[in-house]
């Protein structure tokens, strides 16, 4: 089994061999890691943003923008779609720490537009760790859990009507349920999306666009 030491020595490997854009995508999850740890705690831990090139080239149509980082031909971080992020609505911005609850809170994922029924793909390869409720007594409204044993990630992936069961094994990419309506909860307008966040091991909250791949640019028609 590959130990989170191994894995951040052969992103060093990797630092030294790949392509810009690979290596600044390494160098945010190293950073992120490193950030999370700080601050500790999950609830209104937030790490500073990381900036992070854009790579050259997006991939074309649905195929799953992920990083293999141990090389083992398969992804181990993957957008769980690439609609693209939700903007301002009714409800505020998408964005990782906008503010919630007139500035009580800060938002601690980020959102992603997704029609419903859309097929949401898994964050991270691993573990399904939980499938929950996204409010309690609300039981419509579900969320995702995968925990890798590699990193010590964990992703969730909130409003997703699963396809997968707590114990499955996922690699990152692969379809793990599909996108819920949010139009009953949020009637007065909110962008349908699914919302995605991480944790490492210790719970602290980090950004999802530090660990995950540059989101791919998409040419506007
Ligand atoms: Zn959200």
């Amino acid at each position: 089994m590959t130990s989170p030491g191994t894995l951040i020595g052969r992103a060093a490997h990797l630092v030294a061999t790949r392509a810009l854009s690979r290596v600044a995508v390494i160098a945010a999850i190293v950073l992120g890691l490193a950030g999370g740890s700080a601050l500790g705690g999950r609830a209104g831990a937030v790490t500073a943003p990381v900036a992070i090139s854009q790579p050259s080239a997006a991939p074309a149509g649905d195929t799953p923008a992920g990083v293999d980082l141990d090389e083992d031909g398969r992804y181990d971080l993957a957008w769980p779609l690439t609609l693209g992020q939700r903007g301002e609505d009714a409800y505020g911005s998408g964005a990782f720490g906008a503010s919630r609850d007139g500035g009580r809170r800060r938002h601690n994922g980020l959102d992603l537009v997704a029609p419903v029924g859309a097929p949401i793909r898994a964050p991270i390869s691993g573990i399904v760790t939980r499938v929950g409720q996204a409010y309690s007594g609300e039981p419509e409204l579900q969320f995702v859990e995968i925990t890798s044993p590699t990193t010590r990630y964990s992703a969730r992936v909130f409003y997703v009507g699963p396809s997968r069961a707590p114990g499955a094994q996922v690699t990152a990419g692969e379809i793990i349920g599909r996108a819920q309506d949010l139009g009953r909860r949020y009637a007065s307008g909110m962008t349908n999306h699914v919302h995605v966040e991480f944790a490492d091991h210790r719970g602290a909250v980090l950004d999802p666009s530090a660990v995950l791949p540059a989101f791919p640019r998409r040419s506007k028609a």
